[in-house]
């Protein structure tokens, strides 16, 4: 016999008393089926309630062929009597996010047509799929729309039809349904069959927000949040926008132009700090005199690119090898060496082998790093034959 679905009736109930069908062993725990139950199984987009069947632990609850299971980490006696409790902080959340995809959903379909055709409750946002594409525009008066239903507050009502009543109407349906269908009516809003738990009324889900949208399949995926979530959520941005704008010394509602400002002074500074740099880098290379000798200099927090920039220019009409360090014994060192007349890739060869390098590259360049010291590094270049 079917299990009993006590949140058919009554979302709300969060207690109740039911007697143990069955118990077995199952993986990681026990396989509870009870005559009646108010826990909602996985489905529909809907992940599943947790609680407590007397003692036991509600961990997962699935729903086969019309028989509910639901997983505890403690077995329960066949036959007796158990008292069911909620985790009710997640299943209203749950209500909430349901009650607020139906209501913007609904809105969808009848400005623009688009069915909702994949729906799934994560733990942070919920993502759902339109059929059909919808700009920024077209979600923005969605969403408007969404959040003036909740304002008006209306019931969400559960009717179950007749066959020849559900032909007559004008609802949602993801699929074919056989049986008896649930019909789920939030206001003038949305008419959806669903299986679901929902709030009593339109005014419960609080606020809808979405948070992001794409291309998807020829429609669009959105994440979106509702209720408690939705004012976590505003919550959070609030103090990082606050904690920016006191950073910055702006208005929270300047911080978009204070951010285009600060990337544009950044660039620019970029580019002066590159200018200034390359002057330097052309003095360091002038000033080291004499072009027929090798080269070994140690310079501070260079990058790669630098060390490059700065090797090239010593070894631009130099004979012997030109090396450029940058970094510490202890971190280690990022090298480049390079020359316009020796065989650099063979030189590089004896390099990594006397001073635990390594790297690679193209003449007239090589580039990597070592672990020797700098003393050790300096006493290689000095026993080097002179050019
Ligand atoms: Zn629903």
């Amino acid at each position: 016999m079917d299990t009993q679905r006590l949140y058919y009736n009554d979302s709300y109930l969060c207690t109740f008393e039911a007697t143990v069908l069955s118990c077995t062993p199952a993986k990681n725990g026990y396989a509870v089926v009870l005559d009646k139950t108010a826990f909602f199984p996985e489905g529909g987009g809907q992940p599943a309630d947790s609680g407590t069947l007397g003692c036991a632990e509600v961990v997962d609850v699935h729903e086969k062929d019309g028989i509910i299971t639901h997983f505890t980490n403690a077995p329960l006696q066949a036959g007796s009597t158990v008292t069911g409790a909620l985790n009710w902080a997640r299943r209203f959340d749950h209500m909430q996010q349901h009650t607020g995809e139906h209501i913007l959903s609904g809105i969808v379909n009848s400005l623009y047509g688009w069915d909702n055709v994949g729906f799934h409750m994560g733990a942070d946002v919920v993502t759902v799929d339109f059929s059909g594409p919808m700009d920024s525009a077209a979600l923005a008066k969605a969403e408007q729309l969404a959040n003036q239903a909740v304002y008006a507050a209306a019931p969400v009502c559960v009717s179950y039809p007749t066959a020849r009543q559900l032909q007559a109407m004008q609802y949602r349906s993801k699929k074919e349904i056989a049986g008896q269908v649930r019909i789920v009516t939030v206001g003038t809003s949305d008419k959806c069959a669903c299986c679901g738990t929902h709030t009593a009324t339109a005014a419960e889900v609080g606020i809808i927000k979405i948070l992001s949208a794409q291309n998807y399949k020829g429609g669009v995926r959105i994440t979106m949040v509702s209720g408690g979530r939705a004012f976590a959520d505003y919550c959070l941005k609030t103090a990082q926008a606050n904690e920016i704008s006191a950073a910055l010394s702006v208005k929270p509602n300047q911080l978009t132009a204070a951010f285009t400002r600060l990337k544009e002074e950044t660039a620019a500074l970029k580019m002066q700090l590159a200018a200034v740099q390359t002057n330097l880098f052309a003095k360091t290379a002038a000033l080291l005199g004499t072009k027929d000798a090798n080269v070994c200099l140690f310079e501070d927090n260079l990058s790669p690119d630098d060390l490059r920039r700065l090797c090239l220019l010593v070894a631009q009409g130099r004979s012997g090898v030109s090396a450029v360090f940058s970094g510490s014994d202890t971190a280690g060192y990022k090298y480049a060496l390079a020359s316009e007349s020796l065989d650099i890739l063979s030189f590089g060869k004896s390099f990594h082998a006397a001073c635990s390098g390594r790297g690679g590259g193209k003449p007239p360049l090589l580039q990597g790093s070592c672990t020797a010291t700098k003393a050790q590094i300096e006493q290689y270049f000095a026993a080097l034959q002179p050019i």
